[in-house]
């Protein structure tokens, strides 16, 4: 899980990548960097929140008029300074790069770069491979001499070649020195990226590539729409744009941008994220009542925030009340930072404070985004009993996670995952709820395509239903990234 952004402009772009950043934050709170560029590449990287890693002078002094930033949670490689992105090459010409996604053949290509090509990995994130993969593609393909539209077709072979090479999902933004930014996203379209363009007084356009559109409004942006999957963008160095779209195969985003991970006011793949939350309570209220007619709370309470939009729409159609009787710490930071159960439900108690008024005697309907390991709603549940709730009653925005996700979300091995290893019935006991209920995997789907003018047939759930839309996923793959995973976790390593 990560943001990246690429910015062209005719004014100098840090101070508009910075603030991106910031708004990017929600999408990796580990590590951030940003790189610009101009005779030679500025280079700024950090662990830690955007705001903790750069200050005024770092920004102020960064050069150019095109860069790229990245936020990070890593989901592949370490957690080192040195595994932080945007990276760079020095050849050809100068390429750097920064990238969302998973490659799901990190072994074979990684084995196939070290001892065939004798190269130096100096990370263990995939991203690094893409870069190397970019970079060599670029050499075989591309004529650093040349310019224009012979040169963005030279370009396009150069991605053509990475997605043949690369498996899993990959929305990447890059510069190329001397001759501008680039951006592609990969065939199945599986992470979003966004274009946007504004204009100044004399009528010159500037461009943004970004993760959401969360930043646009504030920077002056206006969108253009997504890149499409296996769409190749470039701006040049004189502010032409090309687009190309080079490859696409069945249009597949991951759906749980739009359950869990996306701002809400952002506009991914023509779909209101807000409005599709929406929707999402609404769906599961009718299900709901079908389920329980007998049974009406008094109160919905989200599991602040992100649960926060489907709790109001799903407490309306029942006609019940929108509670916060949850209040978040919004100063808490980042929970997700340490590891293993206990921790995790010590800091359920840290981050929430329940509101001793809006449960005490009342029949508490909590509503949470998804359940993924299940510790945050037992811990929840179990604070609702302490406050002398009459009866708790759960419901989940999200289908139960059976599987884990190999594209890029930090949703972790089936042996963690609680939908994978209890029943419902086990899982209300578990939870030690008296009534719970998951998303139906339809009623999701439809609450995300219901509106807009969008192109999604059939998203990507594999983590909800465990078909992986890129093939070659069998089960000693997913054990063997899963196994991977875990050892990067186990605070060895882990974009
Ligand atoms: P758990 O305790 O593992 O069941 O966590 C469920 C909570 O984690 C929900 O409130 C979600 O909002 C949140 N969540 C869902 N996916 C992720 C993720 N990939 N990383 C961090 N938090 C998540």
């Amino acid at each position: 899980m990560c943001g990246i952004i690429g910015i062209y402009s005719h004014q100098p772009v840090a101070e508009d990548i910075y603030n991106s950043l910031i708004y990017l934050q929600h999408r990796g709170q580990d590590a951030a960097g940003i790189i610009t560029c101009q005779q030679r590449f500025d280079v700024k990287h950090g662990l830690g929140l955007v705001q903790e890693i750069f200050n005024d002078r770092d920004v102020l002094a960064m050069q150019g008029n095109i860069g790229i930033g990245h936020t990070r949670y890593p989901t592949a490689g370490g957690n080192q300074l040195s595994d932080v992105q945007p990276i760079w090459l020095g050849s050809p010409r100068g390429i750097a790069l920064a990238h969302n996604g998973n490659l799901t053949n990190y072994q074979a290509l990684h084995r196939t770069l070290i001892h065939n090509q004798h190269r130096h990995l100096n990370t263990s994130t995939d991203s690094e491979l893409l870069l190397h993969l970019l970079s060599d593609a670029l050499h075989t393909t591309v004529d650093v001499h040349n310019d224009g539209a012979i040169f963005f077709s030279e370009l396009c072979d150069a991605v053509q070649s990475v997605f043949n090479q690369a498996e899993g999902s990959y929305s990447v933004v890059s510069v190329v020195m001397g001759k501008g930014l680039l951006a592609f996203r990969d065939p199945h379209g599986i992470r979003p990226l966004v274009i946007g363009v504004r204009e100044d007084p004399d009528g010159q356009k500037d461009y943004v590539l970004a993760s959401e559109t969360t930043m646009f409004y504030a920077l002056g942006f206006r969108s253009m729409g997504d890149v499409k999957p296996g769409e190749v963008v470039f701006i040049n160095q004189s502010g032409q744009l090309f687009r190309q779209l080079i490859q696409s195969k069945t249009f597949s985003p991951c759906i749980f941008e739009y359950v869990y991970f996306a701002r809400p006011d952002s506009i991914l793949d023509e779909v209101n994220v807000y409005r599709a939350r929406m929707r999402m309570g609404e769906n599961l209220a009718r299900r709901w009542k079908e389920k329980y007619p007998d049974l009406l709370p008094d109160v919905v309470i989200p599991v602040p925030f992100t649960s926060n939009t489907a709790a109001m729409s799903f407490a309306h159609a029942l006609g019940v009340r929108y509670s916060e009787g949850l209040y978040k710490n919004p100063f808490i930071g980042r929970t997700f930072i340490m590891s293993g159960g206990k921790k995790r439900s010590q800091q359920v108690r840290y981050k929430l404070t329940p509101q001793h008024i809006e449960i005490k005697n009342k029949k508490v309907l909590l509503l949470d985004d998804s359940i993924v390991r299940g510790t945050t709603s037992r811990e929840i549940v179990t604070m609702m009993r302490e406050f002398n709730a009459q009866s708790v009653y759960f419901a989940s925005a999200c289908p139960p996670l059976i599987s884990p996700c190999l594209y890029g979300i930090d949703i972790p091995s089936s042996k963690e995952l609680i939908s994978a290893n209890y029943t419902i019935d086990e899982m209300r006991e578990h939870l030690n709820v008296d009534a719970l209920l998951f998303q139906d995997e339809g009623d999701l789907v439809e609450a995300v395509t219901r509106k807009g003018n969008h192109q999604i047939k059939s998203p990507c759930m594999a983590c909800m239903n465990g078909r992986y839309i890129t093939g070659n996923i069998d089960q000693l793959k997913i054990k063997q990234l899963e196994e991977n995973r875990q050892r990067c976790r186990g605070e060895v390593c882990v974009s």
